[in-house]
């Protein structure tokens, strides 16, 4: 594969997964090292942790850490020494002595902002400048390529992913467990719990901002846009790095939520909700939110789901505000009715 028909192939990745695997790949073509694993870098509970991106060696299928994985139990940076050393430097490093004869490259993979990545090249010799300058053009080109996903999919005031990567979103969440194959690769899922618990679900979470035009007309669309960011902030140290936040425009948030037990969905959304009330917003003070949020079957549509939740969010509103409602919980006490969703679809001869 020539070096364009490379580019082109990463340039031409719509979503990350992909991108990062392809990236891999193609130095692993280039520079044909013994092994060579792209990480992620992200923050957990007040911890970096590593992520695999993709994993690989001659002959085998790409690792990459299960996306559903608890964040506990992926590795620490700290437990890597050199990571830690070339995260913080923000510079390439290169281990002086061959370990088990190969040589071992680390080199830092940046966005605008900061060290997001770590790229790990172990060889048989040390990598000569060349191949080195095309590890750096490459991640170059990786770095601005994702800068222009970024553009498309993340809302601008608060950098969450924006309403129109929901949809696809949602879809690639269901796929997950059905074990949808990147494209042209076989992909070893690392650290997958073998088959997963039936009593955890994904969840679908809406949030909505209470008597969010008061604070607007009491204290200007700047101060509320302020709230605005910085309930982004809250949500984000809330919840997984894996579970995935938007902003659907406006004051309303939505927040599709990993496997886990109803128990701790409810008991995650109600840390939010604390989170948000116990936070004293500059100038504005307080401001509470409402959710609502429902289980995501195997089945569902993005429409039902979302629909779900946004009705136990209004039964929120309803209901004194401020509050986390489940819609299988309303169903169930009856303080919802069942809606006769399936009507329509009958077909009359
Ligand atoms: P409720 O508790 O029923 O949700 O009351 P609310 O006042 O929040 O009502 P609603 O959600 O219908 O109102 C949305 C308001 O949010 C309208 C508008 O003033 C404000 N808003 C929407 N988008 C933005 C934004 O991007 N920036 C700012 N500052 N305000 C916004
Ligand atoms: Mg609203
Ligand atoms: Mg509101």
């Amino acid at each position: 594969m020539s070096l364009i028909d490379s580019v082109a192939d990463m340039t031409g990745k719509r979503d990350r997964d992909s991108l990062e695997v392809t990236v891999a790949s193609v130095l692993f073509e280039l520079l044909n090292p013994r092994r060579l694993m792209f990480w992620r870098v992200f923050e957990h509970a007040g911890s970096l942790r590593l992520r695999l991106r993709a994993g690989l060696r001659a002959g085998q299928p790409v690792a990459i850490s299960d996306p559903g994985i608890d964040p506990d139990e992926l590795p620490l940076l700290d437990s890597r020494a050199e990571f830690r050393a070339c995260f913080d430097s923000n510079a390439p490093l290169r281990l002086a002595d061959a370990v088990n004869g190969s040589y071992s490259h680390i080199y830092p993979v940046t966005n605008e902002h900061a060290v997001m990545g770590l790229l790990e090249v172990e060889h048989v010799a040390p990598l000569g400048d060349e191949q080195e300058r095309l590890v750096d053009g490459l991640l170059r080109i990786y770095r601005n390529y994702l800068a222009v996903l970024d553009y498309g999919e993340r809302d601008e005031l608060t950098g969450l992913l924006n309403r129109k990567t929901f949809d696809r979103a949602f879809e690639r969440l269901l796929a997950r467990d059905v074990r949808v194959n990147l494209p042209r690769h076989d992909i070893e899922w690392v650290g997958r719990r073998g088959v997963a618990d039936p009593l955890e679900q994904h969840w679908l979470a809406v949030a909505d901002i209470d008597h969010f035009k008061r604070v607007n007309d009491r204290f200007g669309h700047l101060y509320g846009d302020e709230v605005l960011l910085l309930l982004a902030r809250l949500m984000r140290s809330t919840f997984r790095a894996t579970d995935k936040l938007f902003r659907f425009g406006g004051e309303e948030f939505v927040m599709m939520l990993g496997r886990m037990s109803p128990t701790s969905a409810h008991e995650t959304l109600e840390r939010f909700r604390a989170a948000v009330e116990g936070f004293s917003f500059p100038q504005v003070g307080q401001v509470t939110i409402s959710i609502g949020y429902t289980a995501v079957t195997a089945t569902d549509t993005v429409s039902a789901a979302f629909d779900r939740a946004d009705e136990a969010l209004y039964y929120a509103k309803q209901n004194g505000r401020n509050l986390v409602q489940c819609h299988e919980i309303l169903l169930a006490r009856g303080a919802i009715k069942p809606k006769l969703a399936h009507s329509y679809d009958v077909e009359l001869f």
